[in-house]
């Protein structure tokens, strides 16, 4: 089986977390079995749509690891949806209807009155030539329904399991509207038909156009592709996440300083069969995915989460891949002061600060009771060369003139040599401070 995925966001905003959740179990899914990852971009609402959402959807991609193998835009595709269409209309499975949107709601407030469920009750179907041809005198376009069989519409999620899902609980839906342009429901249909789609992976707040798009696909004399419908992950506070509101997007989480297998792997495996780790690359991560084990319920979000996996990355990452971010951010150090700083980050760009207390000036607060010690440890510093071993021969004759030992030793040369009193190891630091520097911190004189 190689299978064909896409991946289909509306370039109405930036995409979120949530989105990148159904982007990577895409695209982990086709790694998984050597299939091909479409971006289609779903860009027929042009109210809505924006050149540069789109834009920025490649490039958040991107910045995530994902390059597609094939970019569509159904902007670019009327013509299928209208040859589509026109079959549909010659089989009887899409009809018109004239009904305005307040007559709709009309409508389905009698029947909730009446305990009724609010489904269309296809008046349209029952209306006379001379009714219709009025209709059309009046000046009104109508809208366009798919008439649903009567049937149940069965599928075997790979998610959620065997799926059932009665029709004659929906209503026929509106696949192309007054003006004439086409709405998802069915330009997905036909999208996923034409691009030869084998399995369609998205969040499980499709369940339901799932039951009306598989018989479209039917409709239109194609077999449907397999679904997975995924759990969603909401913001901590439990609500849905928005590319319009633009919450928790990916752009946000990027220049928070966040690594993207961080973001990865928070939004693959939070709510799954597996322990939330930070995974070093997507090869790694699809190995970690099981579509049958995610969670059924949603997942939520926490950046405390994140903060805790991009700090792990951070620590566990090679110098060499580092390197070029660190010099653009003005850092120097090289692999020495990376080693020493790179467990203290929460995010890459954290050594700034590091590399400031390395280069100084820093500005301790000493404690009088503490000047003496500080001066006979500045005159017992070693001459250089210093290596990660210096600061362990130094202390060791520091202890043994002063008497001191343990925090009373340790905490104010931290203090007189970075001005802090946590931080990476001293023995690191000593180093990359440099003797001269280190004895005017300690207050004596070189
Ligand atoms: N454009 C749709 C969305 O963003 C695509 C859903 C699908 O995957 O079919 O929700």
């Amino acid at each position: 089986m190689h299978p064909t995925v896409r991946f289909a966001p509306s370039p109405t905003g930036y995409l979120h977390i949530g989105n990148a959740r159904t982007a990577l179990i895409n695209r982990l899914f086709a790694l998984q079995h050597g299939g091909r990852f479409i971006l289609r971009l779903d860009d027929t609402d042009t109210a809505r749509s924006r050149a540069a959402f789109a834009e920025a959807i490649v490039e958040d991609l991107g910045w995530l690891g994902i390059a597609p193998d094939l970019t569509v835009r159904q902007s670019d595709r009327a013509a299928l949806y209208e040859a589509a269409a026109a079959r549909l209309k010659r089989d009887g499975r899409l009809y018109p209807c004239w009904e305005t949107a307040e007559e709709l709601d009309r409508k389905r407030r009698r029947q909730r009155a009446r305990g009724l469920p609010p489904v269309y009750d296809r008046a349209a179907l029952k209306l006379t030539d001379a009714a219709r041809a009025a209709l059309e005198a009046e000046g009104r376009r109508p809208h366009w329904r798919f008439l649903l069989e009567d049937r149940a519409v069965v599928w075997d999620d790979l998610c959620r399991g065997p799926q059932h899902h009665p029709a004659a609980a929906l209503s026929d839906p509106v696949l192309i509207r007054e003006d004439g342009t086409c709405l998802y429901t069915f330009t997905s249909v036909v999208d996923d038909a034409d691009l030869g789609i084998t399995h369609v992976i998205r969040g499980e707040d499709h369940v339901t156009n799932t039951a009306v798009q598989i018989q479209i696909f039917e409709a239109l004399g194609h077999a449907p592709p397999a679904f997975a419908h995924h759990n969603l992950l909401v913001a901590a506070g439990g609500e849905e996440l928005s590319k319009r509101k633009g919450t928790l997007s990916l752009r946000a989480l990027r220049e928070a300083g966040y690594e993207p297998m961080a973001v990865a792997s928070l939004a693959v495996l939070i709510g799954s069969a597996e322990a939330l780790e930070a995974v070093a690359s997507l090869e790694e991560l699809a190995g970690r995915l099981d579509l049958a084990r995610l969670s059924r319920a949603p997942s939520r979000f926490d950046i405390g989460d994140l903060a805790a996996l991009n700090r792990k990355l951070v620590a566990a990452m090679a110098y060499e891949d580092v390197a070029e971010r660190l010099s653009s951010l003005g850092v120097g150090g090289g692999a020495a002061f990376w080693q020493a700083v790179r467990g203290n980050l929460d995010v890459v760009a954290d050594a700034v600060g590091w590399w400031n207390r390395i280069v100084g000036p820093v500005a301790p607060v000493i404690a009088p009771d503490d000047r003496p010690l500080l001066a006979e440890a500045a005159r017992l510093l070693p001459d250089e060369p210093w290596d990660e071993t210096t600061f362990g021969t130094w202390v060791a004759a520091v202890k043994a003139a002063t008497g001191k030992s343990g925090r009373a030793l340790f905490a104010p040369l931290r203090q007189a040599l970075t001005g802090l009193d946590h931080g990476p190891e001293l023995k690191l630091l000593l180093p990359l401070i440099g003797r001269e520097e280190a004895i005017r911190r300690l207050g004596g004189t070189s």
